[in-house]
């Protein structure tokens, strides 16, 4: 992979305003603009050090923990899809598999940023990114009484179970209100792997994937639903790289929505004249490829008016938050979600809506520092407003 770079550098720059591509590197937009903060430049120093050139440094392990990760690079290069090449679940080039295995060497031989190694510490420990305790993941049950084994499972992830139970609560009231039969896995869930495999922990994400597979298998799932697109992406593509094919479909909750739509299950009668704009969320846009199903669901809601930020679809622009970014480089992940805020506000956007809690979460602190009138919230909010009472 590394030789395969061409260094044409269209993951440099990349403004096409034609086809509506406004640059392509979060970070190489928002450091110094160095050789080695994008795609390119990174491919130029993983072969020094192949070759014995470059040795590593902290300086080196700090550029490439610099990546959200976001995937726009592998996006536009003209490299990483080969048809005549045709690998499962995966591209011929993939920038992102190479920044995470070049992670792995970098922890193997030491190099970790001083709050990743307390994140990954704590999550072998309590399998679960934010500090808390594993015994307090499912708080935000409180008195609701909700079934262990089940055809469907509510796969909740870490964000959702500790930081944005409010999420929890929407998803819940609409799988209720289109009398969907679900299940969690309660206390056997553990932390999807998603940072371990950012990071660079593969040993890790290996234990967590496996565990939660086992725990899935035991309730009898035949589909897994699940509302963060780190926890989708981790379990529908990174699963498959670890474990293989699985024994049940993954759908993001979007997906599940739009079908429940599609079969008169639920149905939008309250009406919205707010101008809404929605946010892809790099884990289900460059990596997975959902653009429709969020769309169809706003254009689903009566009146409401779908306007779209500058850069969308495959030419969206990072949150800012992923790959560990938002933990290690807490203000070049807000300065990226700031770009986001003010695209929105250019478009005179009352709502920007997203439908990842990761996403969400940077977005409304980058909208804290900016003074926007703009209202940032869950797609589960504009659905439940939908819904009759
Ligand atoms: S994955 Fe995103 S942030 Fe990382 S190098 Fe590629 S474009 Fe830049």
């Amino acid at each position: 992979m590394i030789y395969s770079c061409s260094g044409i550098g269209d993951c440099r720059i990349g403004y096409r305003p034609s086809v509506g591509r406004y640059g392509v590197c979060p970070i190489y937009e928002h450091t110094a603009g160095f050789e080695p903060t994008h795609a390119r430049g990174r491919f130029r120093v993983l072969e020094g050090l192949l070759e014995g050139r470059l040795e590593l440094s902290k300086e080196i392990a700090e550029n490439f923990f610099k990546c959200t990760t976001c995937g726009s690079c592998k996006e536009i290069c003209h490299n990483s899809y080969d048809p005549c090449i045709n690998l499962p679940n995966s591209y011929w080039l993939d920038h992102i598999k190479l920044w995470e295995v070049f992670r792995e060497d970098l922890l193997e031989n030491g190099y970790i940023l001083p709050r990743h190694k307390e994140i990954l510490d704590w999550c072998q420990k309590e399998f679960n990114p934010y500090m808390e305790k594993h015994i307090e993941r499912i708080n935000w049950l409180k008195d609701k009484k909700i079934p262990n084994n089940a055809e469907i499972i509510f796969f909740i992830g870490c964000t959702g179970s500790y930081r944005m139970p409010s999420i929890i609560d929407n998803v819940i009231k609409i799988l209720e209100k289109a009398n969907v039969e679900f299940g969690i896995l309660g206390e056997d869930e553990k932390c999807c792997g998603s940072i371990a495999l950012r990071i660079g922990k593969k040993t890790l994400a290996r234990e967590l994937a496996g565990q939660n597979v086992e725990a899935i298998k035991n309730a009898g799932a035949k589909i897994v639903i699940t509302h963060c697109a780190g926890c989708y992406k981790t379990i529908k593509n990174d699963y498959f790289d670890i474990l293989g094919e699985l024994p049940f479909k993954i759908l993001h909750i979007t997906e599940f929505i739009e079908q429940l739509l599609k079969d008169g299950k639920l149905k939008f009668e309250n009406e919205t004249n707010e101008i809404v704009t929605y946010h892809d969320p790099c884990h289900l846009s460059h990596s997975s490829r959902i653009y429709d199903a969020p769309r169809n669901i706003l254009l689903n809601i009566p009146k409401l008016k779908l306007i779209e930020m500058k850069r969308n679809r495959e030419n969206t622009w990072c949150c800012g938050a992923g790959g560990g970014v938002k933990s290690g480089f807490p203000e070049l992940a807000l300065e990226i979600g700031v770009d986001r805020i003010q695209e929105a506000k250019e478009i005179n956007a009352d709502i920007l809506t997203t439908n990842c809690p990761f996403c969400l979460k940077n977005l409304k602190d980058a909208a804290k520092k900016t003074d926007t009138s703009l209202n940032v919230i869950d797609i589960t909010d504009l659905i439940l407003r939908a819904l009759k009472e």
